[in-house]
């Protein structure tokens, strides 16, 4: 999945360009600048490839989740529904604006079960945060008709899915609001960053203001503009935003890479009966950053997951026993560790945690294992790691 393996002179020609003419920060300097808007064109890039009528820059995957839950205007008072697999900005973006996450079960798709968000819906239920992790998707139509059954909105986190589709529409693009990340290790990378996307006008307004402290952009004297409503710092740089231009042209070339490697590694893996592909919806297209199956039981995947460390197949993740993907390691959570002290009404929100019960997500995330598509795998490493795989999964059933 990384970008990062493939940084050439796209990447540096952008940064020293930037470096060149010397105005770091997107806003302002207009006299400065001579043409230099790294920021706006990476947002027009973003627009024709995610096909939305507007995005909205970030410093982050976690803000753009935070920026997108503000900007629809959630917060005290509010429920938010996320999947218990997902990575843990989910419910920092959602504690962050006062909302209480509310964690609810995945199916065999490894997103969303639908099921699950109905029985979970409450009159205090604002938004369903679809995550669509490794590079697949939740069954969008089941959700997308749920929330909008419920007068709900859809938040779509597809910070692990760009390149990704359903029905031919971008992942991202699905919901009322989408969230990109391009930190270090997802599909196109710019260091830090991210994106919030959306084809509501009021949604992007919001974004916008809110990642400037409230500024509303109106006119060319920064120091004149006026707050029209409270905002915090969310901006990304015009370096990072210089990376992610380089990037973000080169993102069909990443997938037509990652296609290929992910499809040798899934014929190969095909011989082995017990094994199981994840489910992908029908209409869903993968980004094929990542290849994921389920083996017939936890101890069975937990003896792969060991055995292909040993084998030096690196980059397969067991996530049922990971600290940042799966409610089971999540204890400051549970335990609400918080720096400072949280409200009464998120304390409450969250006392459901103690007890509740996660066994279908367990039985789903106990025996999933999922392997990270490389781009810089020769044909050869790619030959022998497919060899290899097959041989450690059987060994391991
Ligand atoms: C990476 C990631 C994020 C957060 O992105 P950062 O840029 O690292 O803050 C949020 N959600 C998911 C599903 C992610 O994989």
């Amino acid at each position: 999945m990384p970008g990062f393996e493939l940084f050439g002179n796209a990447e540096r020609n952008q940064v020293n360009d930037v470096l060149n003419n010397g105005v770091l920060m997107r806003y302002g300097f207009d006299g400065m600048r001579n043409g230099h808007w790294k920021s706006k064109e990476l947002e027009i890039e973003l627009q024709k490839t995610l096909k939305t009528s507007f995005v909205q820059l970030v410093s982050s995957g976690t803000a753009a989740v935070s920026v997108a839950l503000a900007a629809a205007g959630i917060g005290s008072g509010d429920e938010v529904i996320m999947p218990t697999f997902t990575f843990v900005a989910s419910f920092e973006a959602i504690m962050m604006v006062g909302a209480v996450p509310v964690l609810v079960d995945i199916d065999d798709t490894l997103g969303l079960d639908p099921l699950a968000v109905k029985a979970a819906m409450t009159s205090k239920t604002k938004a369903v945060m679809v995550v669509q992790m490794c590079g697949s998707m939740a069954n969008m139509d089941a959700l997308n008709k749920l929330c909008k059954e419920n007068n709900v909105l859809l938040i779509e986190d597809a910070c692990q899915a760009i390149g990704g589709s359903y029905n031919n529409k971008p992942l991202g693009s699905l919901g009322d609001l989408g969230c990109f990340s391009f930190d270090f290790v997802k599909t196109i990378t710019c260091g830090e960053g991210g994106a919030v996307v959306t084809n509501n006008k009021d949604y992007y307004i919001n974004s916008d203001h809110y990642t400037d402290h409230g500024h509303d952009h109106i006119g060319t004297d920064r120091g004149a503009e006026s707050h029209p409503f409270l905002g915090y710092n969310f901006r990304m740089s015009e370096l990072h935003a210089a990376v992610g231009l380089a990037q973000v042209k080169r993102l069909p070339e990443f997938l037509a890479i990652q296609k290929h490697n992910y499809t040798v590694l899934r014929t190969a893996l095909s011989q082995i009966p017990e094994l199981k592909f994840r489910t992908v919806p029908n209409g869903g297209e993968e980004s094929y950053a990542f290849l994921n199956f389920f083996l017939p039981d936890l101890e069975c995947a937990r003896k792969a997951s060991i055995a292909l460390k040993e084998a030096g197949i690196d980059g397969c993740f067991h996530y049922y026993d990971n600290n940042w993907h799966y409610i089971r390691k999540w204890e400051h959570l549970k335990e609400m560790k918080s720096l400072y002290p949280i409200s009464k009404e998120l304390k409450e929100g969250l006392a459901y945690l103690q007890r509740a019960d996660f066994s279908q997500s367990d039985h789903y995330i106990g025996r999933n294992i999922s392997c990270l598509i490389k781009l810089c795998w020769t044909v050869d490493e790619l030959n022998l790691r497919a060899k290899k795989m097959v041989e450690v999964i059987k060994g391991s059933i």
